[in-house]
This record gives structure tokens, C-alpha cells and sequence, in this order.
């Protein structure tokens, strides 16, 4: 995969993306970054990318030139092209105004050979970006940051674990949180399949959250291991650890459970959970 980001602070991606996977997969030639800087796009004497806004307002807004001039020189296929799904390219605007960015966002852009993405500043982009340049508008969540760079980041590393041999365990990254192995419409025989597709006592998330882990000593500062995951019963550890999965995302994410694969048993555990829990 090839990745462009366009930005005016290019130093800002040293440090994100030199560590742990994103590093390694970068070193392993799965993903090639480069670093384009907005303002060798600008052609005043002193590099201005903004402007301030048609219509008055407040703040200023990142202009269209330099943003056009930088796409123009990474020979990306037409937005026409990529917005009929024939191209494995996309031209992402990071924005707080965009649709969510998700697991299933970041599995459908790991599925792709190149992504650019266009790191806002000021009070946003000239809309001509997002009208011409841009294929999809992509939001971190609903909260408004100072630059789209640490949303870049954020889903560049999303997406880089899971291009296949990023992470050294590539099973791990099919269980874990919001990862539904079995598709959403699968139904209970595929909630059985799924679960039972691990042959040991690991199991995937089928858009739960993921479920607690632990490691050794089984002992420290008086808080013990939880004895299911001792037993050594791939079946009961199997189980544990798909009733706390449940416990955790009752708690914390209900909104995912609508669209859990669940078993007969778990939709009963959680029926259960509702009502004495
Ligand atoms: N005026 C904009 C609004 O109210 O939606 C906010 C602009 S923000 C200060 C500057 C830039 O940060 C945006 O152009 C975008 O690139 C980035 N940004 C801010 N929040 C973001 C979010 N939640 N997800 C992705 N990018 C975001």
C-alpha cells in the first residue's frame, strides 16, 4: 500500500508512525508513507496556505491552490473513477464533519493499494476539496481537534494492521473489538461457526468488544487470575471469556449488541444480565 498525507506539518508524523507495527510494516515494504508539505505548494513569499473566509466569519480557511497543485502531482486516478469503485485509490479529507471512521471503514480501506489523505487546519478546507478532490470525508468521532494530522495517524495505523503480515499473529486481529468474523447477517448458525472456528479457547468478538486479558503472575497484590482461565477447559475459558465480552459491552457500548452475532446461550446470559444484572 502506498500512503500520501498532504499537510502543513509534515515533522508531525515523526514519532506516530515510527513505532511497533506501523513501523515495522513501513520496514517490511507493506506500506510506503510520504510526507507531502502544503506550503512548497505555496507561492508567495511567505508560503500562505489560508485565507480568510467568503461571507466573513471567524478564523481563516486553508486555500484550494496549494491543496489542487499537490494532488496534481500524485497522478491519483480521477474522482469520478474512484467514486464508481473501479479504482483501489482513495482521497480522504479528514474532518470533523465527515462520516465515522470505524473498523469496517478501516478493513474497506486496508482492501485498497493507495490512500491519500488531506489533513485540515484553521476553521477547515476550501469546500472545493471535498467537492473535487476528495472521494470520502472521514471524522474521528465528534469532537473537534486543531488538524486532521492526528486523525491521519490515527487511521493510518488502523488501517496498516491490517494489511496481511503487519501483525505477526494475523488471527488476532480477527478477534478483536468490533470484528465481526461472520458478517452481521449470518445469523445464529454463523455466531455457532464462528465461535466454535477457533480450535482453542479464544474466540472472536462478533462486533462485541473484545474480552479481558491477562497474563502472568496469577497472583499480584492479592488480585488473582479469574479461575475459568487456569482451568485449562479451552470450552469454559472459551465461554468466560465470551460472558465478560458480553458483561463489558452491555456496559460500556450497548449500541453494539444490536448488531452482535449472538448464540441462543448468550442472548439468554444477556437477557439475564438485563434483568438481575
Ligand atoms: N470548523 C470545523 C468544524 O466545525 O467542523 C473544524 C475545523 S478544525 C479546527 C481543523 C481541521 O482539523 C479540520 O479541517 C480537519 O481536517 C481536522 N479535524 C478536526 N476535528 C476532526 C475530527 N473529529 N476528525 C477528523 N479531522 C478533524
Amino acid at each position: 500500500m502506498k500512503a500520501d498525507i498532504v499537510t502543513i506539518f509534515p515533522d508531525f508524523f515523526h514519532g506516530p508512525l515510527d513505532y511497533g507495527i506501523t513501523r515495522r510494516a513501513q520496514e517490511m515494504g507493506l506500506v510506503t508513507v510520504r510526507l507531502h508539505d502544503l506550503r512548497e505548494f505555496a507561492h508567495d513569499r511567505h508560503r500562505t496556505v489560508d485565507d480568510r473566509p467568503f461571507g466573513g466569519g471567524e478564523g481563516m480557511v486553508l486555500k484550494p491552490e496549494p491543496v489542487f497543485e499537490c494532488l496534481d502531482g500524485l497522478h491519483i486516478i480521477p474522482r469520478e473513477e474512484r467514486m464508481a469503485a473501479r479504482a483501489r485509490q482513495s482521497v480522504i479529507l479528514l474532518s470533523a464533519q465527515g462520516r465515522r471512521f470505524t473498523q469496517p471503514v478501516a478493513a474497506e480501506l486496508a482492501a485498497l493499494e493507495r490512500l491519500v489523505f488531506i489533513c485540515g487546519r484553521y476553521e477547515g478546507v476550501d469546500e472545493r476539496v471535498a467537492d473535487c478532490l476528495a472521494d470520502r470525508e472521514l471524522s474521528i468521532g465528534d469532537y473537534v481537534l486543531s488538524g486532521g494530522e492526528l486523525a491521519a495517524a490515527l487511521i493510518l495505523e488502523a488501517v496498516v494492521r491490517l494489511l496481511p503480515g503487519a501483525v505477526g499473529n494475523q488471527a488476532s486481529t480477527q478477534q478483536e473489538s468490533f470484528t465481526s468474523r461472520a458478517g452481521k447477517d449470518g445469523g445464529e448458525q454463523n455466531a455457532h461457526q464462528a465461535d466454535a472456528s477457533g480450535a482453542d479457547s479464544t474466540c472472536g468478538s462478533n462486533g462485541l468488544l473484545d474480552y479481558p486479558h491477562y497474563t502472568r503472575p496469577a497472583l499480584f497484590r492479592g488480585l488473582a487470575v479469574p479461575g475459568a482461565l487456569l482451568t485449562g477447559n479451552h470450552e469454559e475459558i472459551r465461554r468466560w471469556r465470551r460472558q465478560r465480552a458480553l458483561e463489558k459491552t452491555l456496559r460500556n457500548r450497548p449500541d453494539l449488541l444490536e448488531g452482535a452475532l449472538l448464540t441462543e446461550e448468550e442472548r439468554d446470559f444477556l437477557a439475564d444480565l438485563k434483568n438481575y444484572g
